[in-house]
């Protein structure tokens, strides 16, 4: 495949943006790459500057759940742009908006538009920090939060690709205020509260984890965090910013009926623009400005033409059996995955239309788990993937999506290519 292109594009970006891209796994550095450059996109299919076209199941990590550039969201947000893309003072569709998610997601009584999932977070957490006059939050190694200062200890996803479980840059000061204990650890979070109890503001928690692979909530982990939380005065966040409109229309929230006390959205809310949010219960959202003392704000926040690609993706997830169809044409799908990798050391997890193909013999359900991966396997059947115009999300301790415009020729082609993959595997070896 010639990616001259691409390669060229990737040097002239580095003399200008530190290492040639706006988020670091895009460099696709963990997987012995160089960036694709990204021409346009339609339904399941990237095409690069060059003219080749690869089947996406990154996804713009999750955002894409109707396939890119889905018509009626290209129709609303075109419709949108062409009355003014910014206004900083209230438009209709940010209400409705949040009534669409308020009237589907019971806990969430109250919410407000931000720019990103990072933003969402850190927001969240202030406000927790507000009610409840406690600094201490609890997180999971391998969750990720976002890049706010206080969430990148033990952070999965593209900080725990390149290594570096935390950042420079972070004061001490607000380290000392996380603690991250190891996902599905439910004795962990008993010691801990038994200990400190009193002092923790908040639990934030990805209900499925994403940003190690997908990991589940073993039986019971999600209400056990309810239950801690809830006697020793702690709220309980459940970060959605992947699962949320993803698993179900309710979340993942509703899927494991356990209720959080304030919840986060990203990636699909916005319709594939900058948009984001958080909400909760009527009573802690009250502490918001102007109403109470909590600061937060936003120039571009609630936009019109995010809010509008918003609304008309609500309306498609919205429609009758939408996640059911799309759910059971994953369900199969990972099922002829799982029976290509059996005997692979290889394991698959997946929930919905997420998955992830860890290339470990051993089940997954901690990042302690993950880390067990073979990366350079993994690496291996990226580009492998990658050659045969196949990009999955470029690194081993991230999910992969299949949206609603993947056709099932794409579903099989993927299936195939990974059978093929294995026996280059076994080709090699026996070469050797
Ligand atoms: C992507 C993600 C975030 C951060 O969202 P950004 O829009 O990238 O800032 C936060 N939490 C989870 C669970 C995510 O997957």
């Amino acid at each position: 495949m010639n990616r001259k292109r691409s390669i060229l594009a990737y040097e002239d970006a580095l003399r200008y943006i530190p290492g040639g891209v706006n988020s670091p796994v895009r460099a696709l550095k963990s997987v012995g790459e160089t960036p694709l450059f990204i021409k346009k996109a339609n339904k399941e299919t990237l095409t690069d500057i060059e003219g080749n076209r690869f089947t996406d199941f990154c996804m713009s990590w999750g955002t894409g759940i109707l396939g890119h550039a889905f018509p009626t969201v290209v129709q609303a947000a075109k419709h949108a742009v062409a009355m003014g893309s910014s206004y900083g003072i209230p438009t209709l569709r940010e209400t409705e908006l949040a009534r669409l998610i308020v009237d589907k997601m019971e806990s969430i009584r109250k919410v407000r538009f931000v720019n990103s999932g990072t933003e969402a977070v850190m927001s969240a957490i202030r406000l927790a920090r507000g009610f409840t006059g406690r600094d201490v939050i609890v997180k999971f190694d391998g969750c990720y939060h976002g890049h706010a200062d206080h969430l990148l200890v033990s952070a999965g996803s593209g900080a725990a690709t390149l290594g570096a479980s935390s950042s420079a840059g972070v004061p001490g000061a607000f380290v000392s205020c996380t603690v991250s204990l190891p996902y599905n650890d439910a004795e962990a979070v008993d010691e801990l509260f038994k200990t400190r109890g009193r002092e923790i503001a908040a639990i934030i928690v990805e209900p499925v984890a994403a940003n190690m692979g997908v990991v589940l909530p073993e039986k019971d982990f999600l209400q056990h965090l309810r239950d801690v939380s809830a006697e020793y005065g702690a709220l309980l966040i459940f970060d959605e910013v992947i699962t949320g409109f993803r698993l179900n229309v309710g979340g993942a929230q509703q899927l494991y009926c356990v209720t959080p006390d304030l919840t986060t959205l990203g990636k699909i809310v916005g319709g594939g623009y900058p948009a984001a949010a958080f909400g909760g219960r009527d009573d802690i959202m009250a502490l918001l400005a102007p109403d109470g003392p909590v600061y937060q704000a936003g120039t571009l926040s609630g936009n019109p033409v995010a809010m509008a690609a918003g609304i008309a993706t609500m309306n498609e997830l919205f429609s009758v059996n939408y996640h059911t169809k799309l759910n059971a044409r994953a369900d199969k799908f990972n099922a002829a995955l799982k029976a290509i990798v059996y005997d692979q050391d290889v394991t698959v997890n997946h929930t919905g239309s997420m998955f992830t193909i860890f290339f470990s013999a051993y089940k997954v359900r901690s990042f302690a788990d993950a880390k067990l991966c073979n990366q350079e396997r993994f690496g291996r059947f990226f580009r492998y993937m990658l050659a045969h115009n196949i990009y999955i999300s470029p690194s081993q301790f991230e999910a992969n999506f299949i949206s609603s415009a993947h056709s099932k020729r794409e579903l099989s082609r993927f299936l195939n290519t990974v059978k093929d993959f294995f026996k280059s595997e076994t080709q090699h070896n026996t070469n050797i």
